[in-house]
């Protein structure tokens, strides 16, 4: 086996065990290997056992990937994502984690129009109220969900965040509490529509955790292929 499918098999029984300790069916949450930066050589690895969710964070890299390995794969699009870049997403993503515009929903449903689709989606919360960090308020996400479900090409599943670093996961709980929460709100408002299953939530330093207060995407990069050479 190699190291990242060692390292894959690893994360997951984390996972599977953070699931057993929140009374959570191991269903409930999709484990996203982000391969950003990452070969495709680590990614065929990673489909050999099996594994068929991806995250990216680049438009290019989706393109790149996306004709390198032809089989079908659910490439998650999870990184801020500018209007002309859209095209090349609608279509090759299965769920972009990261609006948090009316503008960017805008190009969205213009593009998936196009194309004959419709394009699912998640809204982007800056739940710390970080300023280093894209996404938006929960004042503000209420309105964006009110404003995107309305375009008819677009599918709102549910609310995304990226929660601070932190040494230790536990400084997160209450993040992702609120997350949840927010969650449970605009789900109550039963909007037309508008779907509030999807929590993509928790990264390679906190995932545990997330998963007990709620996720049901959790986006794992470093822990699984290691450290990036670059920053993205
Ligand atoms: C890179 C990235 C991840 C993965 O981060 P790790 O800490 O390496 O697990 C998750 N979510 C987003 C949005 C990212 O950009």
């Amino acid at each position: 086996m190699s190291a990242v499918q060692e390292n894959y098999k690893d994360v997951e029984k984390r996972v599977a065990a953070a699931c057993d300790r929140a009374g959570r069916s191991r269903k409930e949450v999709t484990l996203i290997a982000v391969s950003k930066t990452k070969p495709v050589e680590m990614v065929r690895d990673l489909m050999d056992i099996g594994v068929k969710d991806f995250g990216e964070n680049h438009a290019q890299e989706v393109v790149a990937k996306t004709e390198a390995i032809t089989e079908p794969l659910n490439w998650h699009f999870i990184g801020h994502l500018q209007r002309n870049k859209v095209k090349y997403v609608v279509g090759r993503a299965c769920l972009i984690h990261s609006v948090s515009s009316l503008r960017l929903a805008e190009e969205i449903q213009k593009e998936a129009l196009k194309k004959n689709l419709v394009m699912p989606v998640l809204i982007e919360v800056n739940i710390a109220d970080e300023e280093t960090k894209s996404g938006i308020s929960e004042e503000e996400a209420l309105a964006l969900v009110r404003q995107a479900s309305e375009l008819p090409n677009l599918k709102i599943r549910g609310l995304m965040a990226i929660a601070p670093p932190v040494d230790d996961p536990e400084e997160n709980r209450g993040y992702f509490r609120q997350m949840r929460e927010l969650r449970d709100t605009i789900e109550a408002m039963k909007l037309p529509g508008v779907e509030m299953t999807e929590l993509s939530m928790g990264m390679t330093g906190d995932f545990e955790v997330a998963i007990e207060e709620g996720a049901t995407m959790v986006r794992v990069g470093t822990a699984i292929f290691g450290v990036r050479n670059y920053l993205v």
